[in-house]
């Protein structure tokens, strides 16, 4: 596999100003991943202000609602500071900026969980941020709003395009070129230019390394299935890097949408080029950037990573689609049955899981699933809408 690519996916389209700040991000990077002592303090702050390791949780009565008697886990990383995943590759592109000297920080934001992240480890570092957020986002996702606010970030509105998290990365992108010197672009998932798919999916990768050695340890084998969501791919990427050389079945969840639309890219997308990478996307016959559409902000983004584009065509994870009914309906289903408020996006993971095991019971099925964060956040969102 060539430099940063993932078969044909991956690369880097970016203008010429950005080469010598992604050239830089890699040799940084080469260095810290070198550096024992780079990777302890990474490890004492995931343990000591993150709170990892997260646990598996063995979800007993939801397993005990599908017709087919699998066992279902869940890895709970809803139990992070912040509420989701997003504050593992958080700390780990913080202790880089510092690595590569620079002081403020800038970020995209569309649920507001990867804004909040970052405003969360610019504080901790006494670093700067600005947080850019499309206003339809903001609007719906306010509370983050006000949280990033309280970090001390700037929220900065965007009103350009669909006003949601593809013009809000472009206007991030836009401010990265600028103060390039200072300024180091905390991308939140496993998307954009080389080197940043490769540095998100291995400091997400910590979920898989977790949950291998605990599923051992819970039921003495590997666990059938494992399912995450797939938004940009990074909490996807990070429990599927464990378990991609083993004999586990793994699936890809995507949002389908309603009737207004989807953000189903490796389903129904076709490659070309979005935010830096080659990889598949949601497109026109023009090449034009579709709109995306989910109830889950965090899904609602019309690229996707250029690893799952490769492990698509590769067969080696398949990739499902899921609706916003059935996501409210699993929603549902696991708070009143667990006690656990899913995130949306990780509740279509969820769905998935509900609608694959409700065959005829069938041996030995442990099913492992990505709880990639709470759904606290969505209380508005699912207002009047669960069943
Ligand atoms: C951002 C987010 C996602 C989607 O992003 P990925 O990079 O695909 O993981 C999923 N779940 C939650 C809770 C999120 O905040």
């Amino acid at each position: 596999m060539s430099r940063g690519r993932f078969g044909a996916y991956g690369g880097q389209f970016v203008p010429e100003t950005l080469m010598p700040s992604l050239l830089e991000l890699e040799a940084a990077y080469a260095s810290a991943r070198a550096d024992a002592a780079f990777q302890s303090e990474l490890d004492s702050l995931l343990a000591r202000y993150v709170g990892r390791p997260t646990p598996v949780y063995l979800a007993s009565r939801f397993s005990a609602s599908l017709a087919n008697e699998a066992r279902v886990y869940l890895k709970r990383e809803d139990l992070n500071h912040t509420g989701a995943h997003k504050i593992n590759n958080c700390v780990g592109q913080a202790l880089l900026a510092r690595r590569m000297d620079k002081r403020r920080l800038v970020a995209e934001t569309g649920a507001g969980q990867h804004g909040v992240a970052t405003a969360t480890v610019a504080a901790l570092f006494g670093m700067e941020c600005t947080v850019y957020m499309g206003e339809v986002d903001m609007a719906r996702q306010s509370p983050n709003v006000r949280r990033m606010k309280l970090l001390g970030a700037t929220v900065v509105p965007v009103t350009s395009g669909t006003r949601t998290l593809k013009d809000a990365t472009n206007e991030t992108i836009r401010d990265w070129v600028t103060n390039v010197r200072t300024t180091h672009y905390i991308i939140g998932s496993t998307v954009g230019p080389h080197p940043y798919p490769t540095i998100v999916r291995d400091f997400q990768s910590v979920i898989g390394r977790e949950a291998r050695a605990q599923m051992l340890e819970a039921e003495g084998r590997l666990p059938s299935d494992v399912v995450a969501c797939v938004g940009g791919g990074s909490n996807a990427l990070g429990i599927f890097s464990a378990f991609l050389t083993d004999d586990v079945r793994l699936h890809g969840v995507e949002a389908g949408g309603s009737r207004d639309g989807d953000a189903a890219t490796l389903s129904r997308g076709t490659p070309g080029v979005l935010h830096g990478a080659f990889s598949y996307l949601l497109q026109d016959d023009d090449g034009q950037v579709s709109p995306a559409h989910s109830i889950a902000a965090g899904l609602d983004y019309p690229g996707v990573g250029p690893e799952h584009s490769f492990l698509k065509d590769a067969g080696r994870v398949s990739y499902q689609r899921v609706n916003d009914d059935d996501a409210l309906a699993a929603f549902a289903s696991l708070a009143r049955l667990e006690g656990i408020i899913p995130a949306l996006e990780s509740a279509h993971a969820l769905a998935f899981v509900r609608r694959a095991f409700s065959g005829a019971p069938s041996e030995g099925r442990v099913v492992l699933v990505n709880l990639s964060g709470r759904g606290d956040k969505d209380a508005d969102a699912v207002e009047g809408r669960l069943p």
